[in-house]
């Protein structure tokens, strides 16, 4: 008996659906390559529910004529290449003739289109890869794309999808793909009928503005570069702007978003000795090279690129970047107006950059929390700080015998007075902060090691969530309030968010579609970069807590402790360092960080003994 067959078309093309549409921002980046590669000039992208129930597409391209506008359906149907030696010219976005048959297999599709020779235009709607009608209908040049409940028929891909601010992020940054290298196109984007992004055809530069906000003005600088194997041009940020995260990096080739390590690395090498490490520049660059020298046929997504000579790109575009780094500081600005905020020139090859400092404020105590949580996993943990309090109070010296050997730390004497707001003092806890990463100090008959970063973040996570439950953060109103602009998506979770960026002492007022006025700031902050607070905190909360459900005022906390304690504590004087282990000392649980990390070695005299012997 026969066993194989050939799958029915359905479940071939929701395989190969699985591939290309993985979530609805897919759908909207193969929607956007049609419009562009049908040479329209005006794209509208319309979303409901963040692309869960509805994205549309209307553009002014070529449209389609009767036929066709059911033949783009079929799976391998393109009218953009015809034989496979076409992959190496290709000119258009588009090439494997899946993407309409993968998108009408998982949802319900209705396209109107008409080309402008043609009298009437045509109506057709799919659902699950069936076709429900196909007729002429009265429609206007160009084509329209309405994708309704995307994965209707694959329950499993629809509860993948993330939150509605988490696919929205990701539509939004498709389409910042797309129009960041198509400037002179002219885009708008609703979601839920609201305008959400409005992009006039421009020039790159006034493209990565109106897409990333009026602060980004005066911090490109141009990258040229003319070979003929290669050409190069577009913009990279000053290495000021160089963020944790690689949310502002686009390279383009052939007019089309990749990803490649190769050449990012290219760049960021160029930039080495003037970013803090670990972080990243923000770039827009363009590479354009003769189409017969890449494959961009490599991955369905077609987001990555093989060069036929990648290491004469990466030396091309890496020597392009230095060049534009080079003049920034050879060649001084006679911008009258021009404030420089980065100095390069006192910058030696491996000169440490330093990382901006904020102090202790040596007076705060976690300790003053109301809600009690007792977390059972850290009781032994409070045991051993209380006996520590104990201990040092009393300089209570326990003879190392007596100490029960139970792993990570020791248990601590009884000794009466356990009380909460007992202090430790300050002249029995010796410290010495070795390195920039490490405090140690000594107890009694043990030493130990904290880790500052990951104390740091507990210190401060705890301190955050108090104030969004408890106490919030005393707010010091501005008399010029500074105004901060963001993207689409980050107004979205701004806004989502205000209550709780009071109780952290930000004061925000919408001001426009994606300005905010900030009326105050936190008063226990010296000086604060609310621009880019507010950007990374979005970021992370972002990418990190919707994730993973967690509960919303530790989730915030937990995003502010981590980007916070990124800054490099000083801490100078002894005090300060007792300070800093105090308020770790007292808080819930000290012995781990929010972020899991342990933020203690303990090493007892009798340990060091068994070492020795
Ligand atoms: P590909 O883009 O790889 O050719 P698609 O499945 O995305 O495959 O589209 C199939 C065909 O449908 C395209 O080759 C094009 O001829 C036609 N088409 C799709 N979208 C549009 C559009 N917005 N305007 C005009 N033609 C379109
Ligand atoms: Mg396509």
């Amino acid at each position: 008996m026969n066993t194989i067959h050939l799958l029915p078309d359905i479940v071939a093309n929701q395989i190969a659906a699985g591939e290309v549409i993985q979530r609805p921002a897919s759908a909207v980046k193969e929607l956007l390559e049609n419009a562009i590669d049908a040479g329209a000039t005006k794209i509208q992208l319309i979303v409901k529910d963040a692309g869960r129930t509805l994205i549309q597409i209307v553009d002014n391209g070529m449209g389609m004529a009767f036929t066709d506008a059911r033949m783009c359906f079929e799976r391998h149907a393109t009218s953009k290449i015809t034989t496979a030696d076409d992959l190496f010219h290709l000119t258009t976005k588009g090439f494997r003739g899946e993407a309409l048959a993968s998108i009408a297999a998982i949802a319900q599709v209705e396209l109107n289109t008409k080309r402008a020779e043609d009298e009437a235009g045509t109506c057709v709607l799919v659902e699950g890869s069936q076709i429900k009608e196909h007729a002429p209908t009265a429609t206007q040049d160009g084509t329209s794309i309405a994708v309704k409940n995307l994965f209707f028929n694959v329950p499993a891909r629809r509860n993948f999808l993330k939150s509605d601010a988490v696919e929205l992020g990701h539509i939004e940054e498709e389409l910042n793909r797309i129009s960041l290298i198509h400037y002179d196109i002219d885009f708008s984007f609703y979601n839920n009928g609201k305008l959400i992004q409005q992009l006039p055809p421009s020039n790159q530069k006034q493209r990565i503005i109106n897409v990333f906000g009026a602060h980004f003005k005066d911090k490109l600088f141009p990258v040229e570069l003319n070979t003929e194997a290669v050409k190069i041009a577009g913009f990279i940020a000053k290495p000021e702007n160089a963020k944790k995260k690689k949310n502002e990096q686009y390279l383009f080739v052939n007019n089309r978003f990749v990803k490649h390590y190769l050449l990012a690395h290219a760049i960021e090498t160029a930039y080495k000795e003037l970013i803090p490490e670990g972080h990243k520049p923000a770039f827009f660059i363009e590479i354009t090279v003769p189409p017969v020298t890449i494959d961009v046929n490599i991955s369905p997504t077609k987001i990555d690129v093989k060069f036929q000579d990648d290491r004469m790109i990466y030396a091309f575009l890496n020597a392009a970047v230095k060049k534009t780094l080079g003049t920034l500081s050879l060649v001084p600005q006679i911008d009258f107006n021009y404030k420089p905020e980065y100095d390069f020139s006192g910058i030696k090859p491996k000169e440490e950059i330093k990382s901006p400092t904020i102090t202790l404020n040596p007076n705060y105590s976690p300790s003053s929390f109301k809600s009690e949580k007792k977390n059972p996993a850290s009781d032994s943990w409070q045991q051993f700080l209380s006996g520590l309090k104990n201990e040092t109070v009393k300089n209570h010296c326990i003879e190392p015998e007596k100490l029960a050997d139970t792993g990570l730390f020791h248990p601590p004497t009884p000794a009466g007075g356990g009380d909460e707001e007992e202090v430790i003092e300050e002249t029995q806890l010796r410290c010495l902060f070795f390195s920039d990463a490490y405090l140690m100090f000594l107890r009694g008959n043990a030493f130990h090691i904290i880790d500052v970063k990951a104390a740091r973040e507990r210190i401060l996570f705890e301190h955050f969530l108090n104030a969004l439950e408890n106490a919030p953060i005393v707010i010091q109103q501005s008399m010029f309030p500074e105004t901060i602009t963001l993207s689409a998506s980050a107004t979205e979770i701004v806004n989502d968010l205000l209550p709780e960026l009071r109780a952290l002492g930000y004061d925000l007022e919408q001001i426009d579609r994606t300005s905010f006025a900030v009326n105050g700031t936190p008063v226990e902050e010296e000086s604060c970069h609310v621009q880019q607070i507010i950007e990374q905190f979005v970021e992370m909360y972002k990418t990190h807590q919707f994730l993973h459900k967690t509960d919303k005022n530790s989730a915030i906390a937990k995003s502010l402790a981590r980007q916070k304690c990124g800054v490099k504590l000083k801490i100078i004087s002894e005090a300060e360092q007792q300070a800093f282990v105090k308020q770790w000392i007292q808080c819930k649980v000290p012995h781990v960080s929010p972020s899991g990390k342990k933020t203690v070695k303990n090493f007892t005299d009798l340990e060091i003994r068994k070492f020795f012997e």
